[in-house]
Parts: structure tokens; C-alpha cells; sequence
């Protein structure tokens, strides 16, 4: 199974996979999404809440924070707790948390939590744990999925509203030079079978239709964890699942 890296960034990343059917690629998808484990808050002491957000709302956003995961730490079965403490007025931010282990942290610093108006107030605990997408999407590591590779033909040489027919393309990848319309030079695997240029302009002049061999599968981490470990740790889970089935068909 041919896997070629298209895009690669701290978060995100896009390969081009050839030669396999996309159930593997499915099945890839639903151990990120349900089997790979993260760390999340999960259990909400609130002490005080005078402000407008009940509680159930505040430990609900508190939960849905994405925190940066050390997957050894899980054997460990150390608790991490978190305590904020806050009288407005004042807009309350992820990076207000106060957590027990410096090591796991909100990933991002500037999710607003709630706003206090002037004498509101906020005193509460809370403690994470880890679980995986399959118990909440709260432990989910990243948003994955995957379509097949573009195919876009464009029959006429010369038309006379490429402009407009490019301006159509919601990903910006088609351009025209006069009456010339083009593909942008590396962008084809950004487009995303839309057909807005084609109900536009009309099968005659541009036809858009995906090579079902050719499978784009793209993953944007939510920060917990890195790509790297996110997929590791998927493979792992299938390898383990695959391994089970064997015993139970071998016994
Ligand atoms: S199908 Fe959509 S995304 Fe693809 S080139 Fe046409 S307008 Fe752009």
C-alpha cells in the first residue's frame, strides 16, 4: 500500500494512498477516532458559581478543553486536578486553569470558559482522566477523514467566463489566463468534488469525477497528542483487535 505524504504540519497532514480499498483507510479512521486515548476532565467539583453559566454548561466546556496527553502516564494512574478560582469582572480562559502536574495543560491558552460580570465568582476542582472516543468525544484525538482523488478535465481550450468560473471554486485552486482555464500547479488533491464549477459552467467545458484507486486521507490532531503518536497508537489498536479475532477463530 503505496502511502505518499502530500502535506505534513505540526497538526495536520494529507497523504495520497494508492493500491488499497478504503475500509482499510475506514478502518484506520475509527481506531483514531474511538481507540486512541487521551486525557480530558472528566469529574466537576463546583464550590461556587455566581455567574450566569450553570454548572452543568461550565463543566461541560471544562471537559470538552483539549489537554496535552503523556501516554505513559496512564499506567501510572496518576490523578491530575485542576483548580480555578476567579471574581470578575473578568472573561475566564482555558490558561487560567491551575493543574496539579505542569506536564498536562490545556493545549490552547485562550478558550474562553465564562464571562464574570463585576462580584461574580467561580471556585471549582476538577480532575482528568483518560478515555477514548468510543466513552466521549471529548477523548477524541484528532478530526480524520478521507475521499478519493480528484479528477478534473477541462475539454475547452477557450472560454469566455473562466474568470468567473474560477472565481466559483470555494478552495481557490483554479485560475484563469484569459480565456484559459487551469488546475493551480500542485493544488488538485485540495479540491474538494464540490462540482461548483461544473453546475456553473457545465460538463461540456469543465467535468469533475474522482479515480476510486487513489484515496486522500487527511488528520488534524486537536493538539492532545502528536500525528506521529496518534497513528502509532491507532495501528497499535488494530494490530491488538486483529490479534483477538485470531484467538477467538484459533481456540
Ligand atoms: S469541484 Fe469544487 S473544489 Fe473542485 S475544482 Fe470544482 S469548484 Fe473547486
Amino acid at each position: 500500500m503505496p502511502v505518499e505524504t502530500l502535506s505534513k504540519g505540526d497538526k495536520k497532514a494529507q497523504f495520497l494512498v494508492t493500491d488499497s480499498h478504503f475500509s482499510m483507510l475506514n478502518a484506520l479512521r475509527r481506531a483514531i477516532i474511538t481507540n486512541v486515548k487521551t486525557m480530558a476532565i472528566d469529574d466537576v467539583t463546583i464550590y461556587t458559581n455566581t455567574s450566569s453559566m450553570y454548572d452543568e454548561i461550565l463543566a461541560n466546556r471544562l471537559g470538552l478543553i483539549p489537554l496535552k496527553t503523556i501516554p505513559e502516564l496512564e499506567k501510572s494512574k496518576k490523578e491530575v486536578v485542576f483548580s480555578l478560582k476567579e471574581i470578575g469582572p473578568k472573561v475566564v480562559h482555558s490558561g487560567d486553569l491551575k493543574s496539579s502536574d505542569p506536564d498536562i495543560v490545556p493545549v490552547y491558552d485562550n478558550m474562553v470558559l465564562v464571562s464574570l460580570k463585576i462580584g461574580e465568582s467561580i471556585d471549582l476542582e476538577a480532575k482528568a482522566k483518560f478515555g477514548d472516543g468510543s466513552e466521549h468525544t471529548k477523548f477524541t484525538p484528532a478530526h480524520v477523514f478521507y475521499h478519493f482523488y480528484p479528477k478534473i478535465e477541462i475539454t475547452k481550450e477557450n472560454v469566455k467566463n473562466a474568470a468567473q468560473i474560477a472565481e466559483k471554486c470555494p478552495v481557490n485552486i483554479l485560475e484563469a489566463d484569459g480565456g484559459k482555464l487551469s488546475v493551480k500547479k500542485g493544488q488538485i488533491s485540495r479540491c474538494i468534488l464540490c462540482k461548483a464549477c461544473e453546475e456553473f459552467a457545465g460538463e461540456d467545458i469543465i467535468k469533475i469525477s474522482s479515480d476510486n484507486k487513489k484515496i486522500i486521507f487527511e488528520i488534524e490532531s486537536w493538539g492532545q497528542l502528536s500525528l506521529k503518536q496518534i497513528i502509532d497508537e491507532a495501528f497499535d489498536s488494530l494490530k491488538e483487535e486483529a490479534e483477538a479475532i485470531k484467538d477467538r477463530i484459533t481456540k
